[in-house]
């Protein structure tokens, strides 16, 4: 087949120093395969980690090597496409980077081709494309009414300014309400004064832009939001969305331009140091914890979660095979859920059977995305388990009315 002159373009212009490396570094060792749930749920090698890493090479090869400047060579389109599928079809949920001997930072690489296949017209796939737009006209992906975005929000009066700013995100505002009601309900009950934008100025943290490489608008719109809390003269800026919080706290910073003017906080980083003051109700349960791969593996934040779950009375924690840094995803990652939607079903079911397996009476989440996909795969499936956000608990378990 013919190939554009798109396909020609250099596949390492847009990565780092260190994403070459990490491709040329890779040993095709295979050990990150038994951590992929994209290969568990579908068996197909092209999936695999090694895969798309051994493809991106032959791209290099045939475009950058010497011998393909001087005597030209041709990228295989077929190759081309079936890279775009399976890189597309990943969760980034990054559990390969974790058990990789050669640390490769798969959670940041896989996106970055992503990008490079959008630059070649391959990507995205599906309903992705429609992100942009979706965004630029409502403030979220889905498309869905701007002036909808709060309809959850319990009553409350709030300061026009305060030193903390909290930031709900799309997913949690539009497809997991109870959780960010709850996140509200808890930092009021701890005692915390914050503030919140209008619905109007909460728009997308940009994480669906830059994880489906589609970049256009991705710095107008970051810079919206950080604009719009300096503004309110907040000094830290709080959300429970593992996705938001790793988007603002590594990309916002390049984006915007400069260092932020406010630091970002995981919600469990705020409520943790603050129990001591609340009285919770007995809870006396077997509850398992489900690590967002974008809070543990991404950002390092595993302790806190576990903090606030030990601190409910008579609450018995216990703990997936693997957790922590070393969680399996729950199927809901890297804008594919819509996408592969019956590889996230089959992902997530893989969770609630562990979860059932141990004995747990609720799964406890901490993830907008996990929490709209463990609740779908929960429909018409033969093993069931109650699944509660760790917030929408903890206010409950307060006893706070909203
Ligand atoms: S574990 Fe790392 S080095 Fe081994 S095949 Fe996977 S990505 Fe390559
Ligand atoms: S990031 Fe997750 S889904 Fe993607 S290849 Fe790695 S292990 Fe598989």
């Amino acid at each position: 087949m013919m190939r554009t002159l798109k396909e020609r373009e250099s596949f390492t212009k847009g990565l780092t120093p260190r994403q070459v490396a990490e491709i040329e570094a890779c040993t095709q060792c295979g050990e990150c395969l038994r951590y992929c749930p994209v290969q568990e749920v579908t068996k197909r090698r092209e999936i695999a980690p090694a895969s798309k890493i051994r493809m991106y090479r032959d791209f290099i090869k045939r475009t950058e090597s010497l011998k393909a400047i001087l005597f030209g060579d041709e990228v295989d389109c077929g190759l081309l496409e079936e890279f775009t599928r399976a890189v597309f079809e990943c969760t980034t949920c990054g559990a390969c980077g974790q058990f990789c001997p050669v640390g490769i930072d798969t959670q940041r690489l896989w996106p970055a081709l992503r990008r490079e296949m959008v630059r070649r017209g391959l990507g995205p796939i599906g309903p992705q494309v429609e992100i942009p737009d979706n965004i630029l006209r409502t403030g979220n992906p889905y498309g869905l009414p701007a002036g909808d975005r709060f309809r959850w929000r319990p009553e409350l009066s709030l300061p026009a300014e305060a030193e903390f700013g909290y930031y709900a995100g799309c997913t949690g505002a539009y497809q997991a309400t109870p959780m960010v009601r709850g996140d509200l309900l808890v930092l009021k009950a701890v005692g915390l004064e914050f503030t919140m934008l209008s619905e109007e100025e909460e728009v997308c943290c940009g994480f669906p832009l830059f994880i489906t490489g589609q970049h256009e608008i991705l710095a107008e719109t970051v810079r919206k939001v950080v604009e719009a809390f300096s503004l309110r003269q907040i000094r830290y800026l709080v959300s429970s969305c593992p996705c938001c919080v790793n988007m603002m706290t590594k990309d916002w910073p390049y984006l915007y331009g400069g260092p932020l003017p406010f630091k970002i906080l995981h919600i469990s980083q705020v409520v943790a140091p603050r129990l001591k003051g609340l009285s919770l109700r007995h809870y006396r349960r077997r509850l398992i914890y489900h690590d967002p791969c974008y809070l543990s593996r991404g950002m390092g934040i595993i302790q806190e979660p576990r903090q606030i779950l030990r601190a409910i009375p008579g609450v018995e924690l216990v703990e997936f095979d693997r957790h922590g840094r070393e969680s399996r995803c729950c199927g809901a990652g890297g804008a594919a859920r819509k996408v592969f939607h019956e590889n996230a079903i089959g992902i997530a079911r893989l969770s609630i059977d562990e979860a059932i397996q141990k004995g747990a009476e609720r799964l406890v989440l901490s993830c907008p995305a996990c929490y709209e996909k463990v609740n779908e795969a929960l429909e018409g499936y033969d093993k069931q388990i109650e699944v509660v956000d760790i917030m929408e608990l903890i206010a409950d378990l307060i006893g706070v009315e909203g």
